[in-house]
């Protein structure tokens, strides 16, 4: 459907718009995706990688497999996708953003007041031990391969990738934080996510429940598409900044 008839429809004196966001959304922006295609990380699967069973058992490992993909990381840039969500955030237009994504690649500066990174961060590393959350995102670490990270504090203590692993538990306050907008929110853009990593793929039916408009942006359709009100096919760096801009000039 094009972005001018979506607009058209929708109840324009009343947006709280929240967003739910997925990987669809950094692939322009040259992410590699788990599975490495080069010989290095071609055996590994992200399921021997990113879990604390993996890490504990050689972190060398672990942490190659992260440097390795924040090489790629530090020359990925946002593209219109991003930027389209950091325009609506800026219109006050957006309770926030709900993003799976661990990129970094939503950027409103200092301020993440109104974006949860629900699966993490990968630019950070935190503490095997107390709370010292730091930046490794830069050349000097992602390119130093076989050494470990240590907090700077306890000294012996290993940091590890500040993010989610498989079979670890979701910040709670990230998951309050998120129904809280949804409970606020008369429009939801789902956008470029599969729709089966939960908890995330459960937030469309909750909002979907209680009223909120569902707009779903992606290059195919997903097992949430059935439940949405509107479907935008094509990539979301294309299809979100059409779909922003046109909102914007019937809004302003
Ligand atoms: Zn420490």
């Amino acid at each position: 459907m094009k972005a001018a008839d979506i607009v058209q429809q929708l109840d324009l004196e009343d947006i709280h718009i929240v967003s739910v966001v997925g990987s669809g959304l950094s692939k322009a922006s040259g992410m590699p995706t788990f599975r490495g295609k080069d010989g290095l990380w071609k055996t590994y699967s992200a399921l021997d990688l990113a879990t604390p069973q993996a890490f504990k058992k050689d972190p060398n490992l672990v942490w190659n497999w992260y440097k390795w993909r924040m090489q790629a990381l530090l020359t990925a840039k946002p593209n219109p996708g991003h930027d389209a969500l950091v325009k609506l955030e800026k219109m006050g237009l957006s309770l926030g953003i709900i993003t799976q994504n661990v990129d970094g690649l939503i950027n409103f500066g200092n301020s993440s007041e109104h974006i949860v990174e629900i699966h993490g961060r990968i630019r950070y590393a935190h503490c095997t031990k107390c709370d010292h959350i730091q930046r490794w995102d830069s050349h000097e670490y992602a390119v130093a391969d076989d050494s470990l990270l240590y907090c700077p504090y306890c000294k012996d203590a290993l940091l590890r990738p500040d993010v989610v692993w498989f079979g670890e538990s979701i910040n709670p306050k990230h998951l309050q934080k998120a129904m809280n907008w949804i409970e606020r929110s008369t429009i939801m853009l789902v956008i470029g996510t599969s729709g089966t990593v939960y908890p995330v793929a459960n937030f469309p039916h909750i909002a979907k429940q209680q009223g909120t408009t569902l707009i779903e942006f992606n290059v195919t359709r997903t097992p949430l598409t059935p439940i949405c009100d509107y479907f935008m096919r094509g990539p979301s760096e294309q299809t979100l900044p059409k779909f922003v801009d046109a909102l914007l000039s019937k809004k302003v």
